[in-house]
C-alpha cells in the first residue's frame, strides 16, 4: 500500500475534498489530511473544499481554512476524495475532479463506485479517518492531526459503538490518544452536544414518531415549516434516526425531512441482519449496511409510503 509521501511525489498542488453535507468523519479525515500535508509538505499548494460544515466542528484546527466557495483553480496535480462513495457525492468539487491530473479515492463505504484513478476502499473499516491514518507516517502526525482523526473516528463509530469498530480502530485511536488530546471534550463536541433548539426538535421528532409492521420499523418526519418553527437547519437533525433505532423491538428506523431545495432526505439505521444500504440504493442513495441514506423527489407523504413499502419487502 502506498503512503502519502508516494502520492505526493512530484505533486505541487493538491486538492482535498469529501462528500456533500459533510459530517464529523468527512471533516475530520479531510482536515486531518490537510493539516498533515501543510505541516510536512510545505512546498505543496494544498486546498480543502467542502460544503460549509456544522459550527460544532469549529474547534478543529484549520476549520476556517475550509473553502466552501469553490473558486476556479488551475488543474490540480492530485485530487484526493475522502469519505465519498461516488463521484456525485463530492458535489461542487466535481469541477476540480474533472481537470485533476490524477485522482485518488480513499473511503469506507461498501457502496463505493471506484470512481477515481486509484481507489482504496475498505467497506469493513470504521471511518475515512481510520483509512487516511493508514496512509500517514505515525511519526509525522502532530496533535492537531490526531484531534481531527480522532474526531472522525468518534463520529463514525458512534463513540466506538457501531459494529465497524474493530480492534484496529481501537489501536489507532490509542495511538492518536498519545498526543495528549482532550478525548472527553472531543466526544461531547463531535457527538453528543446539542443546542437548545436541536434538543427540542430531537424531542419533537421522537414524540411524533410512528411504529409500523408490528413495531419492527419506526419512522418520523420533519417538514421545512417545522424546521423554521424550531429555528434549526437541516444540518441540525443528527442523532434522531439513531435514537429511533434504539426503540425496543425495532429492527430498522427511517427519518425523512424536507430540504430547502424541496427534496426529501432519507436517513436509515438498522440492527443485524437488516440491510439498509440495499434499501437506500433503491432510491439512488447508499451508505453502509446499518446506516444509509438517499435523497428522494416528491412529497414527504409519498416518500414515507415508498420507503415503508421497500422496507416491508425485506422484513
Ligand atoms: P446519514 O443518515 O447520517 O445522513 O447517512 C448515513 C450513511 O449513509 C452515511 O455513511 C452517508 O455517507 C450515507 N448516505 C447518506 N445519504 C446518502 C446519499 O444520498 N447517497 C449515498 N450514496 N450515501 C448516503
Ligand atoms: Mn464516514
Amino acid at each position: 500500500m502506498p503512503k502519502m509521501k508516494d502520492f505526493l511525489e512530484n505533486v505541487n498542488s493538491l486538492c482535498i475534498t469529501g462528500h456533500v453535507r459533510p459530517d464529523g468523519d468527512c471533516v475530520g479525515s479531510c482536515l486531518g489530511l490537510f493539516l498533515y500535508v501543510k505541516k510536512n509538505y510545505p512546498g505543496v499548494d494544498v486546498q480543502l473544499y467542502l460544503e460549509e460544515p456544522s459550527e460544532k466542528l469549529a474547534f478543529l484546527k484549520g476549520f476556517e481554512q475550509i473553502n466552501s466557495f469553490y473558486p476556479d483553480h488551475e488543474a490540480f496535480d492530485l485530487m484526493i476524495c475522502l469519505d465519498s462513495a461516488s463521484r456525485e457525492r463530492i458535489g461542487k468539487a466535481e469541477k476540480y475532479f474533472k481537470n485533476a491530473k490524477h485522482t485518488v479515492n480513499i473511503d469506507h463505504h461498501v457502496s463505493n463506485t471506484m470512481f477515481a484513478d486509484e481507489n482504496y476502499v475498505d467497506g469493513q473499516s470504521s471511518s475515512a479517518s481510520e483509512e487516511i491514518y493508514k496512509f500517514m507516517d505515525a511519526a509525522l502526525i502532530n496533535r492537531d492531526v490526531a484531534i481531527a482523526l480522532y474526531t472522525g473516528i468518534i463520529y463514525d463509530t458512534g463513540v466506538f459503538k457501531y459494529p465497524s469498530t474493530s480492534p484496529l480502530t481501537m489501536q489507532i485511536a490509542g495511538e492518536l490518544m498519545k498526543h495528549d488530546i482532550p478525548t472527553d471534550r472531543i466526544i461531547d463536541e463531535s457527538f453528543y452536544a446539542k443546542t437548545y433548539e436541536e434538543n427540542k426538535i430531537f424531542g419533537y421528532a421522537v414524540l411524533n414518531s410512528h411504529l409500523a409492521f408490528d413495531g419492527r420499523v419506526i419512522y418520523s418526519t420533519i417538514t421545512q415549516k417545522e424546521l423554521k418553527e424550531f429555528g434549526v437547519s437541516s444540518k441540525e437533525l443528527e442523532g434522531i434516526v439513531s435514537q429511533l433505532r434504539l426503540t425496543k423491538g425495532v429492527i430498522a428506523s427511517a427519518f425523512l425531512y424536507e430540504t430547502t431545495a424541496g427534496d426529501i432526505k432519507l436517513s436509515l439505521r438498522s440492527i443485524a441482519p437488516f440491510d439498509v444500504n440495499m434499501i437506500a440504493q433503491q432510491f439512488g442513495g447508499g451508505g453502509h449496511v446499518r446506516a444509509a441514506g438517499a435523497t428522494l423527489k416528491g412529497t414527504l407523504e409519498e416518500s414515507v409510503t415508498q420507503v415503508l413499502a421497500a422496507m416491508e419487502k425485506n422484513l
